[in-house]
């Protein structure tokens, strides 16, 4: 497996380039837009930057690295040889079956078909497909280059000797992957959503504020980041998908979002990406600030 073709250049899609890049492998970085191609290399070099001036990486590994990305915003002639294409567009079901409807086209027929969804069924996915012993989970968690987890996620049909292969290529990575079986919100976000959900229906039924309710996490369960700072962070359009995912799938009430997540994302407010969200981000800040719709 050499050739890996990344679909999607957002926060997911930059790390997960820069990771393949890095390890070796030739990825071809493929958006709708060219100013998120454009955006994505510039992180991508920022990042690596910061791992040189650490020591974790060399002057000449970076651009060695930053050689074998190439990008496009033309999803046909970007895919027809890659070994392995991970998608990582935006949450949204129909985009994402659209991609794999048009992947199973346009890929050779040994080519590995993976998602790095946080939520949608890869068994649906890969059902747009002929190929579903080739389509799999390949969740990565958010920075990519700095978090080991890979959540391999095993679809309905997905073969055990593709399974392996990810397994594999995951370990060639850096990173620890974990099998898990296709549920919604596979594992890592059945568990995480509800806890953000709770924290954003706290603020919203006045129990307490954003600083308290993160202070409360971070200090009192040794969480790194406050729930509202993270769900700041994964940005609160994918919260919400995720949510109404967990929500729909199970028919389970508890899994519904909560009102204020939904008036955030309609209005705008989607965390860092967007610049406000719980918290107020200005370029170049590393301050936490409340956003001023949540100042006590
Ligand atoms: P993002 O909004 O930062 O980026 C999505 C990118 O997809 C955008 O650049 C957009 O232009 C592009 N896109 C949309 N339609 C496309 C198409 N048809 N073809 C090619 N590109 C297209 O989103 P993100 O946070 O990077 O999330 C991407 C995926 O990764 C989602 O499935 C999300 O659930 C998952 N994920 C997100 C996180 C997180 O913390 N944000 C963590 C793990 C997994």
């Amino acid at each position: 497996m050499q050739q890996i073709a990344v679909i999607g250049s957002g926060q997911m899609g930059n790390g997960i380039a820069h990771v393949f890049a890095q390890s070796g492998y030739q990825v071809k970085l493929i958006d709708i837009q060219q100013g998120a191609l454009d955006r994505a290399l510039e992180t991508i070099a920022r990042n690596m930057d910061r791992q040189v001036s650490k020591g974790n990486l060399s002057e000449q590994e970076k651009a060695d690295a930053l050689k074998r990305i190439g990008v496009s915003t033309d999803l046909k002639t970007a895919v027809q040889d890659a070994d392995l294409v991970v998608e990582a567009a935006t949450e949204n079901i129909d985009l994402k079956l659209k991609i794999f409807n048009d992947l199973d086209a346009f890929t050779k027929p040994s080519c590995i078909l993976a998602s790095n969804t946080s939520s949608i069924s890869i068994t649906k996915i890969a059902s747009v497909t002929k190929r579903g012993d080739k389509v799999i989970g390949m969740h990565f968690m958010n920075p990519v280059p700095v978090m080991k987890l890979v959540e391999v996620i095993r679809g309905y049909n997905t073969s055990q000797a593709v399974c392996d292969q990810i397994f594999e290529l995951s370990k060639k990575l850096g990173k620890s992957p974990v099998e898990v079986n296709d549920y919604p919100g596979f594992i890592a976000n059945r568990i995480l959503m509800p806890m953000i959900n709770e924290a954003i229906c706290s603020l919203y039924e006045g129990v307490a504020g954003v600083e308290e309710i993160d202070t409360v996490m971070k200090l009192g369960m040794a969480h790194p980041m406050g729930p509202l700072q993270l769900a700041d962070f994964i940005g609160l359009d994918t919260c919400l998908s995720i949510l109404r995912v967990l929500h729909e799938g199970f028919g389970n009430p508890k899994y519904a979002p909560c009102p204020l997540l939904v008036n955030m994302v309609v209005s705008g407010n989607l965390g860092v990406k967007s610049g406000q969200g719980f918290y107020a981000y200005s370029k170049g800040s590393k301050d936490l600030v409340v956003a001023e719709n949540f100042r006590r």
